[in-house]
């Protein structure tokens, strides 16, 4: 089977013990399967990103026996292929330019009735759907419900997770026309790592379950570009000390590389592999045989 993973991170500062289980399983999931293991440098946010934090990574994951198979592509290096991807998709008339500001999107949903949840952008209420009614051109947003209609996607659209089983989302009522290119001229994240997933020949995603909730509609994006979707499984969480994923803000710490099996093992535990100890190379042969054995 013709198989190639990654590991993404956004350098906004070193791995920690939560996203060295991304690594680890996307890594392992990888060996597995025979496969190819690639990194992708995250860095579209400029404003989130800490220099020198890639080179860190790049060091944390090398310490802990994880090296990619490839060269490591940077997103900052990418502004060619996501334009031309939005071009595409404003040819198409999938996407459209945005000329409201966050409270007027505030207001507008206030108007409708509808509350905003915790940690969740608000739903966009399409404003700017059918015009700019003379406001100035700020972001790029994807016109969910067109692509859907013009695809025929199914509404929800479902997909198996392959560790959370079944999946569905109705993109267009619970997310709404996502940001293509944010009002900042920054590439968002989700037309980001839909043409570079495709672009690296990503046939498999392993990621953290707090990625889930974005399938949805990169799935949508991957279509509205003609590209394929690859199979996803999000790994467990690791949570911080107020019960929510770990986090700087809630106590993660950089991962201790004087000794990397400690922290190999506390990833290995949250994805149900024995601990081992001896040497980074011996643990992580071993537990790609236990992973085998478990697929
Ligand atoms: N860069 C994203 C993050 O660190 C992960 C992207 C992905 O795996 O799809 O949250």
């Amino acid at each position: 089977m013709r198989y190639i993973g990654r590991f993404a991170p956004s350098p906004t500062g070193p791995l920690h013990a939560g996203s060295l289980v991304a690594a680890l399983a996307s890594w392992l999931d990888a060996r597995a399967h025979k496969g190819q293991w690639l990194v992708r440098i995250e860095d579209v946010d400029t404003p989130r990103c800490v220099p020198g934090a890639d080179q860190r990574i790049l060091q944390q994951l090398a310490a802990c026996g994880l090296v990619p198979d490839a060269a490591v592509m940077y997103q900052s290096q990418r502004g060619d292929a996501y334009q031309a991807a939005l071009d595409g998709l404003i040819a198409k008339g999938w996407a459209y330019p945005c000329g409201c500001s966050r409270k007027e999107i505030e207001d507008a949903q206030a108007l409708l009735g509808h509350t905003r949840e915790r940690h969740q952008a608000a739903i966009y209420p399409g404003t700017c759907r059918d015009g700019l009614h003379g406001k100035v051109a700020r972001a790029w947003r994807l016109n969910v419900q067109r692509v859907i209609d013009d695809l025929k996607l199914a509404t929800p659209l479902t997909w198996q997770d392959r560790l959370l089983g079944p999946q569905q989302q109705d993109v267009a009522q619970e997310v709404g026309d996502f940001v293509l290119k944010r009002a900042d001229g920054l590439w968002a994240y989700q037309l980001a790592v839909v043409v570079d997933d495709a672009a690296q020949g990503i046939t498999h995603i392993v990621r953290g379950a707090d990625l889930s909730d974005n399938t949805a509609r990169q799935i949508v994006l991957q279509h509205a570009l003609g590209l394929p979707t690859p199979s996803y499984l999000h790994t467990p969480l690791v949570l911080g000390e107020n019960g929510e994923k770990l986090s700087k803000q809630n106590g993660a710490t950089a991962l201790d590389l004087s000794n990397p099996l400690a922290e190999l093992n506390t990833a290995a535990a949250l994805l149900n592999l024995p601990p081992e100890s001896g040497s980074v190379t011996d643990a992580l042969t071993h537990w790609v045989k236990t992973y085998e054995k478990s697929m």
